[in-house]
């Protein structure tokens, strides 16, 4: 009897620890959406429904609602690795660390795009101000906003939300 109950327990613990590590092995193997790329540029059109089922909260309110981050609260705004920035929405791939600056605007803060027609520019007139938006090429996701005040050799600032950029550390 007592070897029952020990055999009994012991299965349990089996059970529920493979089903702990079925559960890591589907996080890791869902971590990017079936629509996500860092290889096709083509673009990306979903309904918003989908996004919103695909993307986590804070992802879909800056990519799909234009929402931001509150500045020095971010991943990135004062990070330094080296390496590649991509659309955490879709996969684009958007800047080189090598383009990213020391700003104290509080975002993280890049002079240039590694593709041109990587982003897409958009006149931006709310909040009583006059600004240039940034998106996503390929996703068409709200990625921040531009500036005339970076350094050179471009002077612009692309500053960015944390929340909608992946970094991929250099190999
Ligand atoms: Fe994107």
């Amino acid at each position: 009897m007592k070897y029952t109950i020990a055999g009994f327990i012991a299965g349990i613990l089996l059970i529920v620890s493979s089903a702990f590590q079925n559960d890591l092995k589907m996080t890791n193997q869902t971590d990017h959406h079936p629509y996500y790329s860092r290889t096709d540029t083509t673009k990306l059109v979903l309904p918003d429904s989908t996004w919103k089922s695909i993307l986590d909260e804070d992802t879909y309110l800056v990519a799909r609602k234009a929402a931001t981050e509150r500045a020095f609260t971010g991943e990135y705004w004062n990070f330094e690795g080296l390496g590649t920035y991509y659309c955490k929405a879709c996969g684009n791939a958007l800047f080189k660390s090598d383009a990213k600056f020391a700003s104290s605007c509080g975002w993280p803060s890049f002079y240039e795009a590694i593709r041109k027609d990587g982003v897409t520019y958009v006149n931006d007139f709310s909040h009583n101000m006059i600004r240039t938006e940034v998106k996503c090429g390929r996703c068409d996701a709200h990625l921040g906003h531009i500036f005339d005040d970076g350094p050179p050799p471009t002077y612009k600032r692309f500053c960015m939300n944390s929340v909608i950029l992946e970094f991929e550390p250099e190999k």
